[in-house]
């Protein structure tokens, strides 16, 4: 964790750690897509969109630097105010840019969140859709 909430990752950890370790800190990335043992640099390289998208815009909009690997090896940090044009085709660019190396994440504090489910075959089925409902009865 670094101060003001942010914290600093490595774009090789999957959400599930991050997660875990600022949940030790009481604290949250505000957007998570639906898979959580995805890479950091793999859902910042196309975007990442979760549940609260619709307030909180994609993942990509919740980082404030970005160390970047260039190809020709370099290596840069990039922000809004910094290599702006890097940090802004880095982000969500398929890792066209460059590697996607460390970040620089905002985080709020643990929320509880919805959790939302896709209804399987077996609900659509007559015995699954009125399991539990006193349907068929
Ligand atoms: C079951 C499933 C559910 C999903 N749900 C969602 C969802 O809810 N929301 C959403 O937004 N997406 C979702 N996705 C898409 C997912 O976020 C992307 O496929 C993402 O790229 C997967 O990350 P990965 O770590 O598996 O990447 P990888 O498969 O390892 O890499 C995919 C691509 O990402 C780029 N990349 C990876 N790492 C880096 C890096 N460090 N720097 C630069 N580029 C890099 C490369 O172009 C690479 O080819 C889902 C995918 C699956 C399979």
């Amino acid at each position: 964790m670094l101060e003001d909430g942010r914290a600093e990752a490595t774009c090789r950890s999957r959400w599930k750690r991050v997660e875990r370790t600022l949940a030790e800190a009481g604290r949250m990335f505000p957007i998570l897509t639906t898979l959580l043992r995805t890479s950091v640099g793999g859902t910042l390289s196309v975007g990442g969109y979760g549940v609260r998208s619709f307030v909180d815009g994609a993942q990509v909009d919740q980082v404030e630097r970005a160390r970047l690997i260039l190809p020709d090896g370099q290596a840069v940090w990039c922000s809004r105010e910094e290599n702006s044009e890097l940090f802004r085709f880095a982000l969500a660019g398929f890792g066209q840019i460059g590697v996607l190396e460390r970040v620089v994440l905002r985080t709020v504090p643990t929320r509880s969140s919805g959790h939302l489910a896709r209804r399987g075959p077996a609900a659509r089925s007559p015995r699954g859709a009125g399991a539990g409902r006193g349907e068929g009865r």
